[in-house]
């Protein structure tokens, strides 16, 4: 028998689950607790299938359109990304029970956006386009009060007529990279443009790029364990590859491992998106000890204790 070949494995801290996945999680549990199943998800609740896989076993219903949902008191729960206004207005006029799991900081970039609308100025929102959450911010004003931009190239290509008052808040999960150079690009034609009063990508976002780049500067390859639809999974991926990382690959899980990439590296740095359970990040280093003699370490870059309570709905019910 060959001996295995020796592997470094890098764990990356923090990873995984941020305060607002778990509080969306927790949201559908204890409705499923209280209220019995079925309850209705209006979307992913976060983005990975697993998650959404095990809730669909107890008995929760995921659902594209509110018009999905049937009449009636079972509860329907909006996803950690947030809705577009229209929809609570529309819950309400069909008298749908809803428990809204909207993550606090993504509201939070909701409020700065309605308070630039009233104070008169037009909002620029710097973000992926079709990601729920862009449609929920860009959804808090009437139509035509908010610009999307994703790059330098679309803020060089901005025209607005003279004495325009201009604002921009972002999505929460982008690259703090970019965004810092589109934020820059704006402040430079637009040199009055007014800012978030505190930075909107998150505090999770940030700190797992921020540990995955110090990670790359001791490995060979990375691995982000997280969904293609997860738009932090993504960043953290791309933040590796150019932090300089010459093999830096997203894996929803162990399966999708396409193992001869790996075959010569000595060095691996692991880390996994905020929607990314850390059952799976276990799962990929046992498959990774299949093959390598592994010694694994953790690297910690920042401590997290951010706790979100539950929706208001569910702490009275609960207490009732
Ligand atoms: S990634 Fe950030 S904004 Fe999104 S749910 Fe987690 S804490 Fe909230």
């Amino acid at each position: 028998m060959t001996a295995k070949p020796p592997l470094r494995i890098v764990l990356c801290a923090p990873r995984g689950f941020c305060a607002g996945v778990v509080r969306a999680i927790d949201t559908v549990e204890t409705a499923l607790q209280i209220y019995g199943p079925p309850v209705y998800v209006r979307h992913e609740i976060v983005h990975n299938r697993h998650v959404v896989d095990a809730l669909k076993a107890k008995g929760v219903v995921f659902i594209k359109q509110l018009a999905e949902a049937p009449a009636g008191d079972r509860p329907v729960i909006f996803s950690a990304h947030g809705v577009a206004k229209s929809v609570p207005e529309e819950a309400k006029a069909r008298r749908l029970f809803t428990i809204d799991a909207t993550c606090p900081l993504v509201t939070k970039v909701h409020r700065e956006a309605q308070v630039h609308h009233k104070r008169g100025r037009h909002v620029l929102l710097i973000g992926h386009r079709r990601h729920p959450e862009v449609i929920g911010t860009m959804g808090q004003l009437p139509d035509g009060a908010t610009t999307l931009i994703g790059s330098v190239d679309d803020v060089e290509a901005l025209a607005f007529a003279p004495g325009t008052e201009l604002a921009y808040v972002t999505q929460t999960t982008l690259s703090v990279d970019d965004t810092q150079a589109i934020v820059a690009a704006l402040k430079r034609r637009f040199p009055t443009i007014a800012a978030p009063p505190l930075e909107d990508i998150c505090y999770a976002t940030t700190n797992r790029q921020e540990a995955v780049k110090r990670a790359v500067a001791e490995v060979e390859a990375v691995i982000v364990v997280g969904a293609e639809n997860s738009s932090n999974s993504q960043r953290l991926r791309e933040v590796a590859e150019r932090a300089g990382c010459a093999l830096a690959v997203l894996a929803p899980n162990a399966a999708a491992i396409d193992w001869p990439r790996f075959a010569g590296v000595r060095s691996l740095a692991v880390t996994a998106g905020a929607s990314a359970p850390e059952f799976l990040v276990e799962e990929i280093v046992a498959a990774f000890a299949e093959r390598f003699a592994v010694a694994v370490e953790t690297m910690t870059t920042a401590q997290e204790a951010m706790f979100f309570p539950l929706p208001r709905a569910l702490r009275e019910a609960e207490v009732g």
